[in-house]
């Protein structure tokens, strides 16, 4: 029986303008996506019975149909007329609706994973079209790496991201963020700073993570910080520990921090632990899906 194991990894945002919304809900973004090291497993396997079978050791994240795994298998099922089984197990370690685009990436793992096991011969770039009607950030999390995220999230340019000596620092609140709110909180008309991604890219080329730091904007986390003091309480406790900067990571309600001396992102852990539970010391990655073994 066929049966495989992935790296499912998260994503932050380098920043997030947001310059329109569509007529179908969907809203126009800018925004620089990062993979980072920080990923859930999925453990793939064939069944005998013609079931879809969700698993996992997280307790925050359905196992029926409203899992977006149990959706992309579905979905390519459909597309290829396949009827057999397959039982999933998710190790769930990133952080859930945290802005970090976990679900997307598990979707992602799935459409890769699935095109090994039954051998559809898809290549990456025919999965990213596939994936995309499971939710806007999956064909990047397909391919990881960095790029500049445009149209609902799903033209990619591929860019040269943070290298792996940066330290990011992840803290995720133990507090509740609805995507929609927030999006629905911004208001289009009146939004006073943007990041200049052309600037960013450019800075991530010359490798200065410092000017990378400090010119990290995300529009949507005004929206949330007015909900949650803790966005910033967050940003304020890294910064205090030599931050390079600091950000929520999509629409929240996950900061972090970038920081090019590992001593300094230590002692932030250190501070951060004592309030909060989901602290993460995480470097990038050039992957977003990883075969294991
Ligand atoms: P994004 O950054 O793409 O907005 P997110 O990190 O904010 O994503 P997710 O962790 O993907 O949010 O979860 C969003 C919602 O999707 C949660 O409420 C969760 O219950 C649901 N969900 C369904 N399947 C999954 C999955 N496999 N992993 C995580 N969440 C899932």
């Amino acid at each position: 029986m066929n049966s495989i194991e992935l790296k499912s990894r998260a994503k932050i945002n380098l920043s997030i303008d947001v310059l329109g919304k569509r007529q179908d809900g969907y809203h126009l973004v800018e925004m620089i996506m990062q993979t980072i090291d920080l990923s859930d497993v999925l453990r793939i396997k064939e069944s005998d019975t013609e079931d879809i079978v969700i698993k996992s050791n997280s307790g925050d994240i359905p196992l029926d149909d409203n899992n977006i795994v149990y959706k992309a298998i579905t979905l390519l099922r459909e597309k290829f007329n396949i009827n057999k089984g397959i039982e999933v197990f998710i190790e769930k370690n990133i952080p859930v609706a945290a802005g970090m685009a976990g679900g997307s990436s598990n979707a992602a793992a799935v459409l890769v994973g699935l095109n090994k096991v039954w051998d559809l011969g898809l290549s990456e770039k025919e999965l990213q079209e596939i994936g995309l009607a499971l939710g806007a950030d999956v064909p990047f999390c397909i391919s990881g790496g960095a790029a500049l995220a445009q149209g609902i999230g799903e033209e990619l340019t591929y860019i040269k991201g943070l290298s792996e000596d940066v330290i990011i620092l992840i803290c995720k609140p133990n507090l509740f963020v609805s995507t929609k709110d927030v999006y629905g909180g911004l208001d289009l008309n009146n939004i006073d700073n943007r990041p200049d991604n052309r600037y960013l890219i450019e800075c991530l080329k010359n490798k200065d993570i410092k000017a990378v730091a400090e010119n990290m904007v995300n529009v949507l986390e005004g929206v949330t910080s007015n909900m949650h003091s803790e966005i910033s309480e967050i940003e304020k406790m890294m910064i205090d520990n030599n931050a390079l900067g600091a950000m929520m990571s999509g629409s929240g309600p996950t900061v972090f921090g970038l920081f090019n001396n590992k001593e300094d992102a230590l002692n932030a852990k250190k501070e951060l632990m004592k309030k909060y539970e989901q602290v993460y010391l995480v470097n990038s990655s050039e992957r977003g899906i990883e075969v294991n073994g």
